[in-house]
């Protein structure tokens, strides 16, 4: 764009070459996630990608603490040799003290199909999330230093996750929208049925983003956190129910979907030994 003698501004287009580098990215936790990646000189949006992939597994509002630490492969895609925007997360590993140590690579068989897997070819998806809370940067702010989880409490029968209002809540399962809307002191809320029988609730939300009788699947925003009804601060209340009982969300226990079939493991190990070698490539930073 030019500014014009006359002083307009004239604007023309011009096509800009993207080029595609995969990367290694590693960062030890310092403060927040967010703050630890922009400190290693990377985009902090890496950090909602990762916890995309590492979502079966790794709570990014609960569980990350100092001394961890994360490495990722993936593909940067350049514009004029700058930045433009992450590609594909071909790789990405979480090193907690709370998480122990969990590895993905991505995998796409032979059938076309691609998803997640561990050293193993064990799948890194189940039929629920670790979480019923997006990673966004609306909580960028948020680390280690406050613990968001007010904890399981008997009394009311769910768990409290203290988050910014505006801070996305996601449907930690495929499942059916029950209700959807105001609901007492639940406030504006959303119910679930799943198809493991589980029904889950999401209450206090500033926004609903489903109505009642629709479908949603995994990871679909279903609404954000606030603090309607009964609540004293912007939180989510999360409660599962098992046959009309409510059980800790904590304590469930909710398998994995299928392994790589043998037939097709010899394949997977094949193509990711170069994504674990480039994985594994350098120590782990300091900042
Ligand atoms: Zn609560």
């Amino acid at each position: 764009m030019e500014r014009q003698e006359d002083g307009t501004l004239k604007a023309q287009k011009r096509a800009v070459e993207l080029t595609t580098e995969v990367a290694q990215v590693q960062v030890k936790i310092e403060g927040s996630l967010w703050a630890s990646l922009e400190k290693a000189g990377e985009d902090p949006d890496l950090a909602v990608l990762a916890s995309d992939v590492l979502a079966w597994d790794v709570d990014f509002y609960l569980d990350v603490r100092a001394g961890d630490s994360m490495r990722m492969v993936v593909e940067k895609v350049f514009a004029d040799g700058k930045l433009l925007r992450y590609g594909e997360v071909l790789a990405a590993e979480y090193d907690g003290a709370t998480t122990g140590r969990k590895r993905l690579f991505r995998y796409t068989d032979p059938e076309g199909q691609t998803s997640y897997y561990d050293d193993n070819g064990q799948s890194a998806r189940r039929g629920f999330l670790k979480t019923p809370l997006k990673f966004a940067r609306v909580t960028s702010g948020f680390g280690n230093r406050i613990h968001p989880l007010l904890g399981y409490q008997k009394a009311h029968e769910g768990v409290d996750y203290g988050a910014p209002t505006g801070t996305p809540v996601w449907a930690v399962g495929d499942g059916t929208v029950r209700q959807a809307g105001w609901n007492g002191g639940c406030g504006k809320s959303v119910t679930l049925r799943h198809r493991n029988g589980l029904e889950t609730v999401y209450c206090h939300l500033s926004g609903v983003a489903v109505s009642a009788g629709k479908p949603v699947s995994q990871k679909q925003v279903i609404g954000y956190v606030g603090q309607t009804g009964m609540a004293t601060g912007p939180h989510l209340h999360y409660a599962v129910r098992k046959n009309g009982s409510f059980v800790n969300p904590l304590r469930l226990e909710i398998p994995r979907d299928a392994p790589i079939p043998e037939k097709d493991l010899a394949d997977f190990r094949a193509k990711i030994t170069p994504i674990r070698e480039k994985l594994e490539s350098g120590p782990v930073a300091v900042n």
